[in-house]
């Protein structure tokens, strides 16, 4: 039954298992409130568990600290070049600007809307010749689709520029069989509200060599050094995770797997409803790609038809919101330097995110269909 005011569809809300609660209950009851506690170290463990391939991992207060403490651990600094896609969440760039270095923005290729290695090689190129070598790569799975890792590995590897993996929004993603979080010489996960599992706010950085865990750490818990009293060679940060809320990642790890299915099963329901339909198009997974479906976009056929779209979906109270609109167009980066050929802004412009929590029920998805299939009539 439809009435005036239906409850609101979120775009990508928290979903809470059996778990959660009874982890942060013990944190309580054993006072591991504060400092680090058995959570902290629990749930790496779980992540660790989870990726496999022999990575640590630290768990921090944010994807953002995450990717600041692994572009300084890669040692990027000021004036240092980092080579960064453009298309993403403004948070895989901002660290660049907090160590004072320089970001130069790659655009996105059609097959999977990340990083071109194409346009990766030529920027590479183009700063040789200039005589300045990037430090760093930061290639993003955006909305849970790998990147060509393949590409990008074999670019990186020929320059010898280590990649930073910005993998905050392809928890449960896979390429080649092998877990998304796994292939950066230092890669970052988010737990912020809206990923695909969330600690209320949390990230972590993973890596296959534990000195960059154990660096991070020492980073992240205001570098202090190994004395009685409060010695400092280094300058520290506040960013370790707190015991309260891994005991939510405890619990949300549990919960993964369904998620990921839950988001999936989201996509092939829009896929099947919408695919064709008045010029509707969706970003499949090529070969040997899994992507967790974080959140499920579709590309109309212009700005015009994506904006009917959008106004539709609000009116009837329900999310839904353009894709990432790219850094080399944003006002605070507008003067950096960039490499692209328009691939990422026509997808800003033509494609819409839709409502892609694992929480949506098959009337929420419906509804949503429905109302898209009315605005296009
Ligand atoms: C969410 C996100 C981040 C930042 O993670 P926070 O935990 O919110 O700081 C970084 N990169 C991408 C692509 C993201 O989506």
């Amino acid at each position: 039954m439809k009435t005036a005011t239906q409850s609101k569809i979120w775009l990508s809300s928290p979903h809470m298992g059996e778990m959660e609660r009874s982890y942060v209950k013990e944190a309580f009851e054993t006072n591991w409130v504060a400092p680090l506690g058995p959570n902290v170290l629990g749930f790496e463990t779980d992540i660790q568990n989870y990726l496999q391939n022999d990575v640590h991992v630290a768990a921090l207060s944010s994807g953002t600290a995450s990717i600041h403490l692994g572009l300084k651990l890669l040692g990027v600094g000021q004036g240092d070049e980092v080579l960064c896609q453009s298309f993403t969440f403004s948070a895989s760039a901002n660290p660049i600007m907090y160590l004072g270095a320089i970001p130069i923005f790659i655009d996105s290729e059609k097959e999977t809307w990340n990083m071109s290695p194409e346009l990766l090689e030529e920027a590479i190129k183009n700063r040789l010749r200039h005589g300045k070598k990037p430090k760093a790569i930061i290639a993003v799975h955006l909305y849970g689709m790998p990147y060509k890792i393949g590409e990008i590995q074999d670019i990186a590897k020929k320059y010898q520029i280590p990649i930073l993996e910005d993998s905050a929004e392809a928890l449960g993603s896979y390429y080649k069989g092998r877990k998304c979080g796994t292939f950066g010489e230092i890669a970052i996960l988010s737990f912020n509200g809206n990923k695909i599992i969330t600690t209320s706010g949390g990230g972590a950085l993973v890596s296959r060599n534990e000195n960059y865990k154990d660096k991070a750490i020492f980073l992240a818990t205001q570098a202090r050094d190994n004395a009685v009293h409060y010695e400092h060679s280094e300058i520290g940060y506040n960013y370790r995770m707190s015991n309260v809320l891994a005991g939510i990642g405890r619990g949300q790890m549990q919960v993964l797997d369904e998620r990921v299915y839950a988001r999936r099963k989201n996509y092939e329901h829009y896929f099947k409803q919408l695919n064709g339909f008045e010029g509707i198009s969706f970003l499949e997974e090529p070969y040997q790609m899994s992507s967790n479906r974080w959140l499920s976009c579709i590309l109309t056929p212009s700005y015009e038809v994506r904006e009917k779209i959008r106004l539709k979906l609000e009116i009837e109270n329900i999310e839904s919101r353009p894709l990432w609109k790219p850094m080399h167009l944003q006002p605070i980066f507008m003067d950096q330097m960039n490499f692209s050929d328009g691939t990422s802004e026509k997808l800003f412009k033509k494609g819409l995110c839709l409502p892609s929590g694992s929480n949506l029920s098959l009337d929420d998805l419906e509804r949503v269909t429905e109302n898209i299939k009315t605005a296009l009539k």
